[in-house]
């Protein structure tokens, strides 16, 4: 496939695929001890969607908080280290509900949308990833974000959540592994499988008992229908990978990103929407029928504009977000050119720039619509496509959830307690409140005034040590 493909069709493929892709300088206490640690002064903001709470106290001991509130209704302990944060906000641990570390942030790990194996063998590519994933890891605490979902990926990305067990500064990941689709997709290594095809009721329940048995936190379904496959024959797999899921005592999270697709999806017993729905505006019926089941939407606004600026080659300085918490190879490879006789014709950059904007006016109308109609919305950047790098995109996405009408104080909830529900550690993270774990970020700025001060991250504490800025 290396090369034959002409431009045209390439433009084809691309639109096709675009279309469904988806310091105080104080001591950090070492992690499990019993160290106390006391934060003062910052106004609180708890991800509860609760008013803020000036002059605050938050007492951490080990990795819990122990106790939080304003500062004459909590007893701080004698023995605790005290850090003063008058002046400050602080938040929730940032949570990204939708990330692929087995993606890199260009098209070197996508080469299904833009074929680059002659340059950057893609076994190649795949195995730095699954070797360096505290390069992302580091981009994320950077960023203010403690915890991330991914939904799909390689068997060593569902390895990757016990990785805090010898590296505490590593953020926490919950991780579904190999996505099971409906289609029989390709971009596999010669290993391992990221895509195993929902070929038949077989294959489904073998992969679902498989993918739980090594200890993925959901199964995920990258449900697409292509027009030339019985789309009734297809559903009825989906719905039969669904009961095998609930028996297997996992969420079930679904990519689908069509009306029809997506409604199936919420009948067949979805409970997360991995992006949202981006061909057609949702109905009432639709609205009704999300929020009844109970469902978190996650609309992966931005991700395709990701592709588009990586197409323009706009290069990091041209990203929409901050690219300062970026490593240094991923930085590199944004502002690498592409191959002269692989850059898109200037039509076909056109005409998916069209594309790209309608698809965002339709995904913020839509969220508009469903955060109005009182259905559960989670922030999710699908960190690791093309333009959309692990760490700092959630702030990109964070302004297009603005843009469709919710307040910052709403953005933030969608990034950290609903965002920790949708991961399934909802009970455990995702709100500053006694008894969760000790996961918050220190601004600089007020997130209540504007969702982007969400980008003036002071520093970041994770499970009750100071993972950023390092020493
Ligand atoms: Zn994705």
């Amino acid at each position: 496939m290396t090369g034959a493909v002409s431009k045209l069709k390439l433009a084809a493929v691309l639109i096709l695929l675009l279309a469904s892709a988806c310091g105080t300088g104080t001591d950090a206490p070492e992690a499990g001890d019993d160290v106390v640690r006391v934060y003062r002064g910052a106004t609180l903001v708890d991800g509860t969607g609760a008013d803020p709470v000036e002059n605050s106290v938050i007492v951490v001991r080990g990795d819990r908080i122990e106790a939080v509130g304003p500062a004459d209704a909590i007893a701080i302990p004698d023995s605790a280290a005290v850090e003063q944060l008058e002046g400050m906000w602080v938040i929730p641990g940032l949570v990204d509900a939708h990330v692929h570390f087995g993606q890199s942030g260009w098209f070197d790990g996508r080469p299904d949308a833009l074929d680059l194996r002659g340059y950057h063998p893609y076994d190649e590519v795949v195995s730095r990833l699954a070797a360096s994933p505290e390069l992302f890891s580091d981009a994320y605490l950077c960023s203010g974000v403690t915890s991330v979902f991914d939904v799909g990926g390689y068997g060593w990305t569902v390895d990757l959540q016990n990785r805090r067990e010898t590296d505490a500064r590593f953020v926490r990941v919950a991780a579904t592994g190999p996505l099971l689709s409906t289609i029989d997709f390709w971009l596999n290594t010669e290993d391992d499988r990221q895509f195993i095809f929902m070929a038949d009721s077989a294959a489904v329940r073998d992969a679902v008992r498989k993918t739980a048995d090594r200890g993925a936190a959901a199964i995920k379904i990258w449900y697409i229908v292509p027009p030339a496959q019985d789309s009734a024959a297809v559903l009825d797999l989906v719905r039969y990978a669904a009961r095998e899921t609930k028996a297997s005592g996992l969420p079930l999270v679904i990519h689908a990103t069509g009306l029809w697709e997506a409604t199936a999806a919420i009948k067949a017993g979805a409970d997360v929407l991995v992006h949202g729905v981006f061909d057609v505006e949702v109905d009432d019926g639709f609205l009704e029928l999300a929020r009844d089941a109970g469902i978190i939407y996650v609309p992966t606004l931005t991700v395709t504009e990701g592709y588009l600026n990586v197409f323009s080659q706009v290069g990091m300085e041209g990203l929409p977000y901050p690219g300062a918490c970026v490593d240094e190879g991923t930085r590199a490879l944004l502002d690498s050119e592409l191959p002269a006789e692989w850059r898109p014709p200037g039509e076909v950059v056109t005409r998916y720039g069209e594309f790209v904007a309608t698809n965002r006016a339709i995904g913020i109308e839509n969220l508009r619509r469903v955060h109005e109609a009182g259905i559960t919305v989670a922030m999710g950047s699908d960190a690791g496509n093309p333009g959309t790098l692990h760490g700092p995109s959630i702030h990109y996405e964070a302004q297009a959830f603005q843009e469709a009408g919710m307040s910052a104080a709403e953005v933030l909830v969608a990034a950290t307690r609903n965002a920790a529900l949708a991961m399934g550690w909802g009970t455990e993270l995702g709100t500053v409140e006694e008894g969760k774990l000790a996961d918050f970020v220190v601004l600089r700025a007020d997130p209540l005034a504007d969702a982007a001060n969400l980008r003036e991250v002071a520093r970041v504490v994770l499970g009750g040590r100071r993972v950023w800025p390092l020493e």
